[in-house]
């Protein structure tokens, strides 16, 4: 007998019985019985807490973005980052193991701290925590004083840390509890009554477009206002390829984020993925306050522009003007692409109501809208803006779904397209629909990151991608007699 005939299957699915369910996976009652779906999340389009963290924490001069957890969790944050950058996510972990579960990690972060500094020579390391020592109520603030007593952390050295517990919230969340550490941190002692740097601070909440982040930049080059990103990820995740490795190639010099309690005015373009921050800022900043949409599409780039001329006390430039003017161009020229198409869109909370806003300004149909960690106020701010368009009508939001949902949607009820990451392409070969890579992360595209979303160049871009793909189809999929020079 041989061996592979002695070989007893616990289980065999004839090939009609795999067929069968393959088909009742699409069908209506499968998607009943999957919205029924309690107790198993299925490929949520979040990620967990540290994982933002550790993105703004290489968003500052000198930062060392350090993990007190596990090592396997540090490799999933910092392989997402350099997969979806396609760049180095330099970042360090203590490696908690079993005794540190049992006994607490305070060795652990200690010994971390101390090789760490040593090696790697940060002006700042910025600490946040991955699940374990959460459970196991790890005391931070009590093992970095105790850390201080030790002198393992240098004098002077500014050592923010987020306690950032991955069974809680999602991305978004450690993004904005690592932000307010490190601006507490190096703010702190730092206000000074009567001054002001003349600046804007901008918070541009969890966003992983480097091109958004040039982008800002350049606006408020056009304005001539001086601004401080408080979060720069754009020089430390597109580097110059010059044959030399930088350690900390770039983000907010420590000074200017130090300074910036006392700027003329801060803008928070995440208010969903900066809350904490921002309330914390409204307190304790000098200056005005204001927290605006993210500027997706006309009508919130029209928003972000006029509250920096309101809080810099500068007319819009001619040359913003002119931007604006070729942005409206271009979405006429290629609206008869897009108008009437339907979508599925998910994603974090600031970028899908910028999603949805700029669908409806080209009279496209947002039409299955998810979001897993939306809340009751995200759910009714996206509601309101589909009741503000006749593109709306018929829309529905889906709180607190996943991406297994999403399939169900867009196989029963059809569209013609969907935006979101990497992970929405199975569903969309599955139901023969293009995806458009404007979330994160985004594994399977190069360069996507370099071109920005927001602003109006932004909606250029969008607008110019999305078309083309239609166009791309039409060219593809239409008989001989159809396929024409003009389109
Ligand atoms: S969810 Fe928890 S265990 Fe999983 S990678 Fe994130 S921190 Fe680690």
């Amino acid at each position: 007998m041989s061996a592979e005939a002695a070989v007893k299957y616990v289980t065999e699915t004839p090939e009609s019985e795999k067929e069968r369910v393959a088909a009742w996976i699409n069908t209506e009652e499968y998607k009943e019985l999957n919205f029924k779906r309690e107790a198993l999340v299925i490929a949520p389009p979040h990620t967990c807490q540290p994982l933002g963290a550790e993105l703004v924490a290489h968003a500052f001069e000198g930062s060392l973005p350090f993990v007190h957890g596990s090592q396997g969790c540090a490799s999933y944050y910092r392989s997402t980052l350099n997969r979806h950058f396609r760049e180095p996510a330099p970042a360090v972990s203590d490696s908690m193991t079993e005794d540190g579960a049992v006994f607490g990690g305070q060795n652990n972060l200690h010994e971390g701290l101390e090789n760490a500094i040593a090696i790697y020579k940060p002006k700042m390391v910025s600490i946040f925590t991955s699940c374990m020592p959460e459970i196991i109520g790890d005391d931070l603030v009590a093992f970095l004083k105790n850390a201080r007593n030790k002198g393992i952390i240098p004098e002077g050295m500014p050592v923010p840390f987020a306690n950032t517990p991955s069974f809680n919230g999602s991305h978004i969340h450690g993004y904005d509890a690592m932000l307010l550490s490190i601006l507490q941190t190096l703010t702190e002692g730092k206000k000074v009554e009567g001054r002001c740097t003349g600046k804007i601070n901008l918070i541009p909440g969890f966003d992983a477009n480097t091109g958004n982040f040039r982008e800002y930049k350049r606006l408020f080059a056009e304005f001539g206002v001086p601004a401080t990103i408080l979060g720069d990820i754009s020089d430390v995740f597109d580097v110059p390829c010059d044959g030399t490795y930088h350690t900390y190639p770039g983000g907010t010099k420590l000074d200017d984020a130090a300074d910036s309690i006392n700027g003329k005015a801060t803008l928070s373009v995440g208010p969903y993925s900066a809350t904490k921050t921002f309330a914390w800022l409204k307190d304790n900043y000098s200056g005005k306050h204001a927290a605006i949409p993210m500027p997706l599409g006309i009508a919130k780039t029209d928003e972000f522009i006029k509250k920096i001329s309101e809080l810099s006390g500068k007319p819009v430039p001619e040359s913003i003007k002119n931007e604006r003017g070729r942005a409206v161009d271009a979405m006429t020229d290629s609206h008869q692409y897009m108008h009437g198409k339907k979508f599925a869109l998910y994603g974090d909370p600031d970028q899908l109501l910028g999603y949805v806003s700029f669908l409806l300004e080209m009279g496209a149909i947002p039409y299955h809208i998810l979001c897993s960690k939306g809340s009751k106020k995200v759910e009714k701010e996206i509601q309101a803006l589909l009741d503000s368009s006749m593109y709306g009508k018929g829309c529905k939001i889906y709180m607190g779904k996943d991406l297994w949902h999403m399939r169900s949607l867009i196989m029963t009820d059809p569209v013609d397209a969907m935006i979101g990451d990497t992970h929405g392409k199975f569903a969309c070969r599955d139901a023969g629909i293009p995806l458009f890579r404007f979330g994160f992360p985004i594994f399977d595209r190069v360069n996507k990151h370099r071109y920005p979303i927001i602003g109006y160049q932004g909606v250029i871009n969008m607008v110019t991608e999305i078309c083309n793909k239609f166009i791309d189809i039409k060219d593809e999929t239409c008989e001989d007699r159809f396929f024409e020079m003009m389109r």
